[in-house]
This record gives structure tokens, sequence and C-alpha cells, in this order.
């Protein structure tokens, strides 16, 4: 039995050995990634290909944080500064097919291409074709509260957000009726979430549905032998360090390039073009944090404001940075990992524990450069929990969250105003405080209006009853 069992390992990895290796790695920013890339291609004749949307455009590389020159070692990277800044960034489908293509030309090199980027929904796409995008649905990476805070016009009348459709997504907008409130939020929704309009998103499921590509791969998933890193650091950790990073970005010249875009996007609404606020570069973390100070600094030099709108600019930049770390994680757990466990490939999933600076060459480097050598030739790897305590602590968890499977429902909570879309989430809420307040008060305004003597005291705490959020 146990040699039955060996031999069809060994199979398998014979299998696997037969197919064209790829190396991965994702995580959220500021984790060294692209050092990472960097250390593996000069270990192992690599040639880097960047999946991180906002570094395709063509210059600004302090704004995007591009790897500089001196960086790459002389390390050819492939989809880096591509892309003009008056184009919308690449989709999913564009980026697949350029980097399938960008494999397989560096294995024709005999190099070993390296896949790295922030953007993970171009690294799902490319790894799990389909799967990513059939699911594009926004509560499963923030929630509500989340999404009503970052984006006000979510919380507006069905008329309100069909005008911003409109302006958006026009092909989206042309199917709602305003009384569609809840479709039009959802659609609004996927757009500020992945930046991408949901009429492209469907438009490509159906291009794809007839491509020959996705027939190919629904038989054999992934045509590589991956080996995929996760770099993750500690948030309370990786905060300090992305607020240090902007502290730096400002000190190198953040602000020219800011203003350089500034002015192009001015001029683009002078031709009388029109840019959309979020999509695109404009959409890099840095640009409209600083807006008001950069249209001070042209319509009221003079001002004794702009001290004070840089200093806001800079910590509207830090905070948008912390949340677009948290977002790139979420992504990670909600989206990437599930894939990866429906693929079965998470014994080739590696966390590498990118927490603290100090120690980033043995961790990240070191670890990330045996762990190669050993999938190149085809040795066996470890257990991806016993690679460090973080690795171990983070997997377990996020991995067994992830595997639970959310109950899909629709259920309307009219004390509440809130729809949920998972049982799982129902439950919460209908356990929750809020909701338990929710329903106190409900009751006590009903007896209000049985016996009035009760009403004065139902104002006072009225006034004073504050919201929680779930
Ligand atoms: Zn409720």
């Amino acid at each position: 039995m146990r040699f039955l069992l060996r031999r069809g390992y060994s199979t398998l990895r014979l299998f696997k050995q037969s197919m064209e290796p790829l190396v991965v790695i994702f995580g959220s920013t500021g984790t060294g990634k692209s050092d990472l890339a960097v250390e593996l291609a000069t270990k192992f004749n690599g040639e880097v290909i960047n999946a991180d949307a906002m570094q395709m455009y063509e210059g600004l590389p302090i704004i995007t944080n591009k790897i500089t020159t001196e960086e790459q070692r002389g390390i050819p990277h492939h989809l880096l500064g591509n892309v003009p800044i008056s184009e919308t960034p690449w989709t999913i489908l564009q980026f697949r097919d350029a980097a399938a293509k960008l494999i397989s030309d560096i294995r024709e090199r005999r190099k070993l291409p390296i896949l790295v980027g922030g953007s993970t929904y171009y690294i799902d796409g490319l790894l799990f074709d389909d799967r990513i995008i059939k699911d594009q649905s926004a509560d499963t990476i923030l929630d509500r509260d989340e999404l009503n805070t970052r984006f006000p016009i979510l919380t507006e009348s069905g008329e309100v957000m069909l005008k911003k459709l409109r302006e958006v997504d026009p092909v989206m907008a042309e199917r709602w009726h305003p009384n569609d409130a809840r479709k039009i939020r959802n659609s609004l929704e996927i757009y500020y979430t992945t930046g991408r309009r949901a009429s492209e998103i469907y438009a490509e499921q159906r291009s794809r549905k007839e491509s020959k590509w996705a027939q190919a791969s629904e038989s054999s998933h992934s045509p590589w032998n991956v080996l995929m890193f996760w770099l993750y650091a500690r948030p309370e950790l990786l905060n300090e360090r992305l607020d240090n990073r902007v502290d730096k970005m400002v000190a190198s010249g953040l602000l020219d390039e800011t203003a350089a875009v500034y002015d192009w996007y001015q001029s683009q609404i002078a031709a009388g073009e029109t840019v959309e606020r979020d999509r695109g570069i404009v959409q890099s973390i840095g640009f409209w944090q600083f807006e008001p100070y950069l249209r001070a600094v042209k319509e009221t030099p003079e001002s004794t404001e702009l001290a004070k709108l840089r200093e806001a600019g800079i910590s509207d930049t830090k905070a948008g940075t912390r949340r677009y770390a948290k977002y790139q994680v979420r992504w990670v757990t909600t989206k990437t990992l599930v894939s990866i466990q429906e693929e079965r490939l998470l014994d080739t999933l590696f966390l590498l524990d990118s927490t603290d600076i100090n120690t980033w060459h043995g961790e990240v480097a070191g670890k990330g450069v045996d762990l190669t050598r050993k999938f190149l030739a085809g040795e066996q790897l470890p257990q991806p929990v016993d690679l460090s305590e973080t690795a171990k602590e983070v997997l377990t968890a996020k991995v067994e969250r992830s595997n639970r499977k959310d109950t899909p429902c629709n259920k309307r909570c009219d004390l509440c105003d809130s729809t949920f879309l998972t049982e799982e989430l129902w439950q919460k809420h209908i356990k929750g405080q809020k909701h338990s307040k929710a329903v106190r008060w409900a009751k006590r305004r009903a007896l209000a209006r049985t016996d009035p003597r009760r009403r004065a005291l139902v104002a006072v705490e009225g006034q004073v009853a504050d919201p929680e959020p779930v």
C-alpha cells in the first residue's frame, strides 16, 4: 500500500516535472516582492514579468513604486512601464494573453519566468482562468460599512447612483431602471472595487466561453508547474514601514510626479477629453490625496494654508496606502486562496515572513532561494506551514477561513436597512449588537405609541443612542 502510494506520488511529480516551471510572487505593497524576484532571477537565470497594473504605466517611478534600473541588477523586466498614462489599465484578458506569451518566450530562451506583482487579480486570471471573474461581487472583499465609507455614493438613491453609473459604465446603466437600486449598486461596487466595468467583465466571460484557451484549460487547469510565494508582513509593523515609505517618496520627489499627472489631467479636461476620476493613472495612491494642495499651489500660491494642505496630503496618502495593503491581503485570502485550494495547489504556496526588515534576507530571500532550488531540482518541498511561525499561524487561519463554504442567500433586515448575501453574514447580523439595539429601539418605539408616559424617555435615549457598526 505504502509502495503504491509512493509510486502514485512520484508519478504525479514526474508529470509535474514535465510541465514548464513558473515562479509566482504576490503579496501586499511594501513586502519586498520586486527584490525577491530579482534575487531569484539572479540565482536561477530568470526574467521578471510585472503583474502590477500601476507599474505598467510609463514613467512616474515614484508614485507607481517602480523598481529602479539599479535595483533590477541587469535582469530583464517585462510589462514594466509599457502603458501610456492616457490609457486605462489592462484588462485581465489582455494581461493573461501577454503574460502567457512572455512565459513561453522566456522558456524558449531556457530561462526561468518569474511573475511578480500586487495586482493579484492579474495573477488569478492567468493561473486560474475564469474562476476569478466568475465572482467579482464586492461583498466578499469589503464589508458593507467599509464600502459605504469609502464610496459614499453607494448609500445614495437609485436615481443618483444610476447617474454615476451612466458616467462610468454606460452599457450597464442601460440595463437598469432607477428602481433597481440593488442592481445599480452592485454594478457600481464592481466598478469601485475592481477598477473595471461590470459590462466588460461580463463581455469577457462570454468571449472566454468561446475561446479555445478556456476549453483547453478547463480540462488541464494551469499549464505550468507553479511555485508560489506569498510575501506577508504583520500589519502593525507593515503599516509603520509603509508610513516611512511615503515620507521617503515625498523626499525623493513624489510631489513633482503628482504635479505632472495633475497638469496632464488638467490639459485633458481643457481639451474636452473625459478622464475618469477612479480609473487609470489617477487611481495611484498619492494623486487625489494631493489634489487640494496642487490646486492651491496653482490658484492661490500665496496662501498660508499650503503647508497644512501638503501635510494633509501626506497623511491621506499614508492612510490610503495602509488601506490598500489591507485590501491586497483580503484579496489573497478571499479569492486567490480559494482558487489555490480548488486547484489543489496548497502544497506549492509558501508564505514568506517579511514582517521584520532586518531578517528579510534570511526569511524571504534565503528561504525563497532554497525552495526554488529544490523546486527546480524536483526535490521534495517542505510543508508550507513548517516554514515559520507566521506561516503556520496565517496559513492555518486563512486557509480554514477560505475553506468555509458560505451559503448564498438574499435576506433583508428592514429594521437595519441592510441586505445579506450569505447565510453566515445574516446569522452574524441578527445575533449582533447593532441588530439587537435596533430591535430594542423598535420595541420601545412601538410601546411609546401606546404609552405616552414613555415617550419622553424614548426621546432622550434616542439622542444618545449611537449607531455601532456591525
Ligand atoms: Zn437588523
